[in-house]
């Protein structure tokens, strides 16, 4: 959520920024702000709405500065506005500062300013952070950075700050905690950003910062800090992410060309880990805490969004491959109860870009407990992945499009492969079937290729059905995790309200929504409980609901009853979910386009919830 970038050497500043926010536009934001510093001092200039905008309105203004930050804003205190957009300047003038995250006792930080008489110019947290900071600096007389190392004790929430000041014109100063930061390395020049792709074609050297430590980042040099003034000696990684991976090859969103994507990114996934010929799994998170994971009485589940439902997913192939007990948490529910965990419980942390707020606090809190955590996360280097015992990483790229595709399929991919591999050092899976699941699971690419190439048959299927106000989508056994991610997909892309259930719960309140405009979706697949999904399709054609389905290729009986298909090639069901939310992805997609909406930016929504 939200966006930071910042940059400082021998260039103008101005127009790295600007790139680099629109890099990061993609994890969601409201406004947009930038604050160039030059020596004559600080220029600010902050815009509700998109960066486009933000760049039409600094048309004529200075924009001359060696150092600059850049912030794309996702409100959480104070509403949308050119007032409370980033960045914000204290009250004295000479500082100005970004934020990504939440001050949660800002409140009383605020009273303890206005006591002071210090009067806010917005409703934002970060400018009472801004203003306490400075307040520290004026009262104590002490450097910025020993201001910054003095409120940062006395702040709860999370964080990444980065500040200009008039009196170090060539400096910026940054923290973190809870939210992520990244330092590029040039040659006598520095960036920042809340990722790597507004530095991508500067460098390749980057340093991931850590929570609690102070970066004092100068053109050609890096210091960093943690809390107790502690010099600490940066670890230096290098990015193997190409540019191209960040843009949109000629695809009209990034949702759609990440949907695309798919069969090599499957491919990607499974490179070096599977190998059916040879009957072998090979995965180095698992090898490393084989003992645990064979002996574990019970896996805990921990995701938020599609990842909770790539976990409920992997909830259904544990239990039956491994027969081990498995339990699926939301990690914003997990982190606020007492769970009971104990001493040698597996939690598997499921998140895109490894730095999901809830996620991450929920394996914190776990492994205080004793639990060992296994983390299976797409972005490498991100905060998930980095306080996990052991991983898997899912290796589908970069993920722009808000809605999570390719990093869905390739999760599925990951969690089957370790109940795989699991299963296989437990002896709870017959060599049969073991071989059988490692062709099954090659052949996916392939067959995720092929239904692609139904593109256009799904376009047209959007046509049809984008004035539904409603949509069920069910499925059983291992579709119905399918039927929540085809609904989340559609709600999220296409602003239309739907539901998933399992289709042996209809009976129990949905089936009281069913007349003449209500499509709903079904996943049926050939599968064991087929016959039972058939029987719940009657049931709801008798009531005259419109029938779709994704169906397996030649199924013609399922066809006929349907008033539109989308069809798979036939699958064995456990590795069936990786291929049978692909139509379903698609049709969200083209009945979100259809309905004229900005797919890949869908609002109020944001890429990355780096904030609970
Ligand atoms: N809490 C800050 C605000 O509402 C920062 C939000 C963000 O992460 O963009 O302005």
């Amino acid at each position: 959520m939200c966006g930071i970038v910042g940059y400082t050497g021998p260039k103008e500043a101005y127009p790295i920024l600007i790139k680099g926010l629109k890099r990061l536009e993609y994890r969601g934001y409201d406004s947009a702000g930038i604050a160039l510093l030059n020596s004559a001092g600080l220029n600010i200039y902050k815009k509700k709405g998109k960066v486009a905008d933000l760049e039409e309105f600094i048309i004529g203004k200075n924009t001359h500065g060696n150092t600059g930050i850049g912030h794309t804003r996702w409100a959480t205190h104070g509403e949308p506005s050119d007032r409370n957009a980033h960045p914000h300047r204290s009250a004295g003038g000479k500082l100005a500062m970004i934020h990504n995250g939440i001050i949660e006792n800002y409140n009383q930080l605020k009273q303890e300013l206005l006591n002071k008489g210090y009067s806010l110019q917005s409703d934002t947290d970060t400018e009472v952070l801004l203003n306490f900071i400075e307040e520290i600096k004026n009262k104590n007389q002490c450097s910025l950075e020993e201001a910054v190392r003095i409120a940062l004790k006395r702040v709860t929430g999370a964080y990444v700050i980065l500040i200009l000041d008039e009196e170090n014109p060539d400096t910026i100063l940054a923290a973190r905690k809870g939210s992520p930061l990244v330092i590029g390395i040039g040659k006598g020049e520095h960036f920042l950003g809340s990722d790597a792709s507004p530095m991508l074609e500067y460098t390749r050297e980057v340093v991931y910062v850590n929570d609690y430590e102070l970066a004092i980042v100068k053109p050609d040099e890096l210091i960093l800090k943690n809390l107790g003034n502690e010099t600490i000696t940066p670890f230096v990684q290098k990015l193997d992410m190409e540019l191209a991976a960040i843009e949109k090859g000629g695809y009209q969103h990034f949702m759609l060309k990440e949907i695309h994507e798919q069969p090599h990114t499957l491919y990607d996934c499974f490179r070096g880990r599977l190998d059916a010929e040879a009957g072998l799994i090979t995965m180095s998170g698992v090898q490393q805490y084989a003992d645990e994971l064979v002996h574990a009485k019970r896996i805990i589940m921990v995701g938020c969004g599609t990842s909770w439902h790539a976990a409920l997913v992997a909830e259904y192939l544990f239990e039956e491959l491994c027969r081990v007990p498995v339990e699926v948490e939301y990690a914003s529910e997990f982190r606020y109860r007492n769970p009971v965990i104990r001493q040698g419980d597996i939690v598997v942390a499921i998140s895109q870009s490894g730095e999901t707020a809830d996620t991450l606090v929920a394996i914190e809190k776990a492994r205080e407990q004793g639990a060992i955590i296994f983390g299976v996360v797409n972005v490498v280097g991100s905060s998930i992945s980095r306080i996990t015992h052991a991983g898997a990483y899912t290796h589908a790229g970069p993920e722009i499009g808000v809605a999570s595709t390719k990093a869905y399929t390739a999760q599925l991919s990951v969690l089957t492969m370790m109940a795989l591999n699991i299963a296989r050092m437990k002896n709870t899976i017959s060599e049969e079937n073991f071989l059988h699941l490692l062709k099954e699971l090659q052949q996916i690419p392939e067959k995720v290729s092929w239904t692609l190439q139904h593109n256009q048959h799904i376009k047209d299927m959007a046509q049809k059905y984008k004035n539904a106000k409603d949509f069920l989508y069910l499925g059983r056994n291992l579709n119905f995790p399918t039927a929540l991610e085809g609904a989340l997909k559609l709600k999220e892309i296409s602003y239309i309200h739907a539901s998933g259930y399992p289709a042996g719960e209809m009976k129990h309140g949905p089936i009281a929504l069913v007349d003449e405009h209500l499509p709903v979706v079904f996943i049926a697949t050939k599968d064991k409980v087929h016959d039972k999904i058939i029987s719940n399709m009657q049931e709801i054609k008798a009531r005259k609901g419109r029938l779709l389905a994704v169906i397996t290729e030649g199924d013609t009986a399922t066809k006929e009853i349907c008033e539109d298909t989308m069809v798979v090639p036939e699958a064995d069901e456990r590795v069936a979910p990786i291929l049978n939310v692909v139509p379903l992805q698609l049709l969200a997609y083209h009945i979100g386009v259809a309905k004229g909406y900005d797919v890949d930016k869908p609002r109020n929504l944001a890429k990355s919830v780096t904030v609970e």
